[in-house]
């Protein structure tokens, strides 16, 4: 199988210290080819953790990445643990070296860095690094292959790139399809309720994903015998049993739909935030083009910047800043107002104090309103402050889609 697990080497890693994106980048890359990560791993600076690591790795998959620990110090150890694992000699590899003695900067303790950065596992192939010293390494043990790459990202990126790239599109592996549906303004378990069949079923793979008022489906075939038509077989199942609106975004984000679509029908719109307190235009704004649609809005955190903007002080007064009126009254003012084809507000209970009986904190409205119309939605989610502002603008990208 075409099996492969990533090995990441340095105590600063396993510290928490800085985030493994080096296991992302890598599992990102390898799906392309037909690789498949099953693992990752994070050991310290330290040969025989490392060895044991490869060892581990080498009972289960083709390819082990071993990402890190290739640098010129004491403390960069991933050679010395992999040749312990292929139980392989370490040579001075006279290409390598010469390069590296070429540089013409000279620093304290240059020989010593160049000895140590000479070194290769015996029978490995170089891959030069055009962005840094340490050389990638190519370890072929039987069917299986061991990778050597340095740990700064930029360094890697780069190896990937000149070096590895071509070679594995050589060795003829398909991308693994995949594709991510998802779902706005739904509870995980709602949905997970829906698709549970395929969640259980054999191919594809399917996982869920919850962000803040935002659920991921994501689809992987499992085997690269099945083909695309399968994939999209299981994406139009989950759209026909979700009741709700799959969105399958590729690269554009929702917003980005929304701006293409109010752009494409002539309309533009203003917005009033209570809660998301800018959070919403500033989504919208995040697509180039916004321009067109938006004309601009205003954050109204109190009663008297509500009123001072055109809300009616008798709403307010009667059934308060978070309620349905509310939020309807304040879509109403701002379109009237900046004179917009349409208007969304906000208003919540965001936390950690606040909140009524009837809306507890972690409620909150959003509302649309065009000179046709006014749609407002009620939304309870207590999940934190953070999360509540989150989820408020997720709700109203939904409602204006409705
Ligand atoms: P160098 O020659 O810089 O020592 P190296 O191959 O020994 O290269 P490391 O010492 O492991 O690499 O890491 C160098 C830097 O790369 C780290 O300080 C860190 O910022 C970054 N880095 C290391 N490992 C990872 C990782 N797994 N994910 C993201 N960044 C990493
Ligand atoms: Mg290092």
């Amino acid at each position: 199988k075409t099996q492969a697990e990533i090995i990441a080497v340095g105590d600063e890693v396993l510290a928490g210290e800085v985030i493994n994106t080096n296991a992302a980048t890598l599992s990102e890359w390898l799906l392309r080819y037909g690789i498949r990560p099953i693992r990752h791993t994070v050991v310290p600076d330290d040969p025989s953790a490392i060895a044991d690591a490869v060892r581990r790795a080498l009972e289960h998959s083709q390819w082990i990445v071993v990402v890190g620990g290739l640098g010129p110090t004491w403390d960069d150890v991933t050679i010395d643990g992999v040749a312990q694992a292929l139980q392989r000699r370490i040579i001075v590899d006279e290409r390598v070296r010469q390069r590296l003695m070429n540089r013409p900067y000279r620093h304290r303790g240059w020989e010593d860095a160049v000895a140590r950065q000479s070194r290769v596992i015996e029978g490995a192939e170089i891959g030069f690094n055009p962005r840094g010293q340490a050389p990638g390494q190519w370890v072929t043990e039987g069917h299986q292959i061991v990778l050597l790459l340095p740990g700064p990202p930029r360094e890697l990126e780069a190896l990937l790139d000149a070096w590895l790239s071509s070679r594995l599109a050589k060795m003829g592996g398909t991308a693994v399809e995949r594709l991510t549906l998802s779902l706005f303004d739904w509870g995980e378990s709602t949905v997970a309720a829906h698709v549970r069949p395929l969640l259980a079923g054999p191919v594809p793979h399917a996982g869920i994903y919850a962000k803040p008022g935002r659920v991921d489906i994501r689809l992987q075939m499992t085997d690269d015998s099945w083909g695309r038509v399968t994939l999209e077989r299981a994406a139009g199942w989950v759209k026909g049993t979700v009741p709700g609106q799959v969105y399958r975004l590729g690269s554009w984000s929702r917003e980005h739909y929304l701006i293409y679509w109010l752009t494409t029908h002539h309309l533009t719109l203003a917005a009033m935030e209570s809660l998301t307190g800018g959070s919403v235009l500033s989504r919208l704004i995040d697509v180039p083009g916004a321009s067109q649609v938006i004309v601009g809005g205003a954050v109204t955190y109190t009663d008297h910047a509500k009123v001072a903007h055109g809300v009616n002080r008798r709403i307010l007064e009667q059934f308060g800043a978070v309620s349905e009126a509310c939020a309807r009254d304040m879509a109403r003012a701002i379109r009237e107002t900046w004179r917009t084809d349409v208007g969304v507000a906000t208003t919540g209970f965001a936390g950690p104090s606040g909140g009524t009986d009837h809306d507890p904190v972690g409620t909150y409205y959003v509302a649309v309103s065009t000179a046709r119309e006014t749609l407002a939605l009620r939304r309870y989610m207590p999940l934190g402050r953070d999360a509540v502002r989150q989820a408020a603008v997720e709700s109203v990208l939904s409602a204006l889609w409705q």
